[in-house]
């Protein structure tokens, strides 16, 4: 499909009952391209009175869904994944459209995000139980799991897909409602999505999808209300701390997946080639616009000028362009503020003494550019060693000896993902003890992949997404207390 067809053949109203409409407002709220700075197209813009109504229809189902056969609700999953996979290049070029990311990583999130589907489709039919006998034969033990009831999924803009479907694919296996709560800058994805569930035969109320400019009243009014039993939040600890507190009110249940900033180190005995490679995974994707991205990147000082100018030559050689473009290798950043907070770190670290390799300021013009950058030499004290940078931007730091460098990596109060490269085996056990983190890396520079339990620890949240893990977050263990046989 071109750009126009496209963009006309996405539902721009809110999603709930299975269709697409107006806000009870009537107002709506621009989507921008952020690689041209132009509207795409305008969206509804849900209101609290909105979200009660979905919240309505998520609680009206609720006992019909959760009580479909687990094989029906397989089905409705594994229909959605081939519905998405059919139409991979339409979601890709959406997300390029209204994230700014190239096409090549948009194609790879559709395979990402859809395999949620895939995979959840086939934990929904391995939900079990157990049974025991009583240690002093008193009785039998019956433990069972059920459905938490009405879900309230809140996600970012950085991967628009996949982090609904890493939410919406375990809650809608294990028999829960959900209203989704895309990021501002990024509705069109899951509304897209929302409407490929209809078509694949999810019943209306189950899934609806509200984007709004007014996050904080509509959250707050369906967390206040009973009938909402579970939140999923994806996105800064900030607000994770916000909605946290938030959910103390009526006991919810939370998933917290917050913000990161993973160490990525480099030994001496590293293969240098694939460190090299490594970082620029681990750093690059997404255009650095990841909660896994090496946001740290230690290197022993024996390797780390040979290490700073590969990895220099490398990121000077990336192509920045519209994400439509096939020889763009980085697209925009998501939007003029986020740009900001990425260039005031690095003039902040420029200005304390740090030098730069190559890159570090804004590219001029329409769209919120920023010059894929390596910086050295950062000094103790700069805030880019302690805050998410969230954008293209290499920090490079220098390390005498392992423990310094275990020391460094865990000098923060996030926990999400940690990566190592090291040729030596017995290090690299000892450090995959030692790093305090929810998930490792070793000797790669991408980690994230839906059979696995995603999730960080300290600041970086509570719970896993993907695995078997997954669905346990959308469950309710309840123990039945049996007579003695
Ligand atoms: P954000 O916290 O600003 O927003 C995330 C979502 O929360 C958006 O939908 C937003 O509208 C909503 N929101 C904002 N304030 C709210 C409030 N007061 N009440 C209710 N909802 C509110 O984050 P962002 O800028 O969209 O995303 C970037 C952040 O997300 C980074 O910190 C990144 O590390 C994190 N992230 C984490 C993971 C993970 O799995 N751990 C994955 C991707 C992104």
């Amino acid at each position: 499909m071109n750009v126009t067809d496209l963009l006309n053949s996405v539902p721009t109203g809110l999603w709930h009952g299975g269709r697409s409409a107006p806000s009870e407002s009537g107002r709506t709220f621009d989507v921008v391209n952020p690689a041209t700075g132009e509207v795409l197209v305008a969206v509804a813009n849900a209101t609290p009175a909105d979200a009660t109504a979905a919240l309505d229809a998520a609680s009206a189902v609720a006992d019909e869904w959760a009580a479909t056969p687990p094989r029906r609700r397989a089905d409705v999953l594994r229909a959605a994944f081939d519905a998405v996979t059919a139409r991979a290049d339409d979601f890709a070029l959406l997300m390029t459209l209204e994230m700014g990311k190239v096409l090549a990583e948009s194609r790879g999130e559709v395979t990402y995000g859809a395999e949620f589907l895939r995979w959840f489709s086939e934990e929904a039919v391995r939900i079990g139980g157990r049974t025991a006998t009583a240690p002093g034969g008193t009785g039998e033990i019956a433990v069972v799991k059920e459905p938490v009831g009405p879900c309230l999924a809140i996600t970012p803009w950085n991967f628009p897909l996949a982090m609904g479907t890493r939410k919406i694919g375990p809650a809608l296996a294990a028999g829960c409602t959900v209203i989704v709560k895309p990021a501002e800058d990024t509705p069109l994805t899951m509304l897209l999505l929302a409407q490929v569930f209809a078509e694949a035969g999810l019943p209306p109320g189950v899934l609806s999808v509200l984007p709004t400019l007014d996050a904080p009243a509509v959250v707050a009014g369906l967390m206040d209300d009973p009938r909402l039993r579970k939140v999923s939040f994806t996105g800064s600890t900030g607000v994770g701390k916000i909605l946290l507190a938030q959910a103390a009110n009526n006991v919810l249940r939370t998933s917290m997946e917050l913000g990161g900033s993973a160490p990525f180190l480099v030994f001496d005995d590293a293969d240098l080639d694939k460190a090299v490679d490594g970082a620029m995974l681990a750093k690059m994707r997404n255009g650095g616009e990841a909660c896994t991205a090496a946001n740290r990147i230690l290197v022993q000082n024996g390797i780390r000028e040979a290490f700073t100018a590969k990895l220099t030559e490398r990121v000077a050689a990336m192509r920045v362009g519209p994400g439509w473009e096939e020889t763009s290798a980085i697209g925009p950043i998501i939007n003029a503020e986020q740009r900001g907070s990425i260039a005031a770190l690095v003039d902040e670290a420029v200005a304390a003494g740090a030098t730069v390799r190559t890159g570090g300021r804004p590219v001029d013009g329409a769209g919120f550019f920023y010059e894929p950058t390596v910086v050295d030499d950062l000094p103790d004290g700069a805030r880019i060693r302690r805050e998410e940078i969230f954008g293209p931007v290499a920090a490079i730091v220098g390390f005498e000896t392992e423990e310094e460098a275990i020391a460094l990596a865990n000098d923060t109060e996030y926990g999400l993902a940690a990566y190592f490269f090291t040729e030596n085996l017995g290090r690299a056990q000892r450090l995959a003890r030692a790093l305090q983190a929810g998930m490792v890396g070793v000797n790669r520079g991408v980690i994230s992949d839906p059979a696995a339990p995603f999730g960080g620890i300290k600041q970086s949240g509570l719970g896993s997404e993907g695995g078997s893990e997954g669905i346990e977050e959308y469950l309710n263990t309840k123990y039945i207390a049996l007579p003695p046989v």
